[in-house]
């Protein structure tokens, strides 16, 4: 175990030995395979205006989708006859979905005997009961950032408190959870970073997506002036340290990680992470989910080259943390 001077010493220097030793650990604890869950981007309507995200309810310069119910039971059906185990519904925080018609989609997933994982923001404890009482297997959502100053002033409207009470009771009422926080924002400190990853661990969460920052130029962080190689580079460390303080959870290798390299995929794969995320939404509808620019959209079949040729496996069971 890490301690926090011992975590913000390894993030700020350049050695990077640590990757290696998140490699051997992945390997330890979860072996060679990598599981792939099957992302449905459902609906990019948004009440929100966090200030880094390109769905914000201010940006007017986005055409907005919403699929039907129908769109997304086939989209899962298709996905569970190519053989994927776990499916992700992912979306805005969109007030049209009803807890009933969500229910009803999940019901109707649930059918196709996959794993099911929820994205859609912050609920109440009733509303994440009933998700739960329908058959949802997990859910994500990200804490972004535990500098309670920064997560302020990036999220008007919302709640820090809020927040980590909607983690809690993920937990509480059994989903496999996941967080996960964004990497190099504007203000953001070292030092917050490695309380991220100590949140983490107290939380004890299941799954841990990290991302870099990347400006979305319709967004008010839209000209902030980050160094992108540097937030890829800080988002493996923050992975790669998490995986060896969590051990046995389950890590995507993330798609910013990918946008901000070609080899991003790999290179997260490498460090710690156990987990590919392939987008299953039409290709219309992905184009137009523009959380940051230049998405790079993960295809199926590139993601399964990619994970032989670097000689690991692709994973035959739904993919629940390892006990
Ligand atoms: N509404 C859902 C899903 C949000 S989109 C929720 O609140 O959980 C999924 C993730 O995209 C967010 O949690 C955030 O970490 C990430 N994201 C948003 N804007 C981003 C940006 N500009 N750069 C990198 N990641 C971003």
């Amino acid at each position: 175990m890490y301690s926090k001077d011992e975590i913000i010493n390894i993030l700020s220097s350049n050695d990077d030995s640590i990757l290696k030793t998140a490699d051997e650990i992945r390997k330890q604890y979860v072996g060679e395979d990598v599981h792939l869950r099957g992302l449905i981007e459902f609906s990019n309507y948004c009440n929100r205006t966090c200030y880094y995200c390109g769905l914000r309810y201010e940006n007017k310069n986005i055409q907005r989708y919403r699929l039907t119910p129908e769109d997304i039971i086939a989209t899962a059906k298709y996905a569970k006859n190519i053989g994927l185990k776990t499916i992700v519904l992912q979306a805005g925080e969109d007030v049209c979905f009803s807890n009933n018609i969500l229910c009803n989609i999940i019901e109707q997933i649930k059918k196709l005997d996959v794993a099911l994982t929820l994205s859609i923001g912050e609920k109440t404890y009733d509303e994440y009961k009933s998700f739960k009482d329908a058959g949802v297997d997990r859910y994500l959502l990200r804490i972004e950032t535990t500098d309670k100053t920064l997560y302020n002033a990036l999220h008007p409207n919302m709640s820090f408190e809020n927040r980590i009470e909607c983690l809690y009771n993920l937990k509480s009422l059994g989903f496999e959870t996941g967080t996960g926080s964004l990497v190099g924002l504007p203000n953001q400190t070292i030092e917050s970073l490695a309380n991220d990853i100590l949140f983490f661990k107290t939380l004890d969460a299941d799954m841990i997506g990290i991302g870099p920052f990347i400006p979305h130029p319709c967004t008010p962080l839209g000209d902030s002036d980050v160094d992108l190689k540097k937030n890829f580079d800080l988002s493996i460390k923050v992975m790669a340290i998490t995986r060896i303080l969590l051990k046995n959870i389950n890590i995507p290798a993330t798609t910013a990680m990918e946008t901000l390299n070609p080899n991003g995929q790999i290179i997260a794969l490498q460090s710690g992470a156990n987990v590919i995320m392939p987008n299953i939404t039409n290709d219309e509808c992905k184009k137009k989910y523009t959380i940051y620019p230049n998405k790079q959209n993960q295809d199926i079949i590139l993601a399964k080259e990619k994970i032989y040729s670097i000689g690991r496996a692709i994973s035959v069971n739904k993919g629940f943390r390892s006990k």
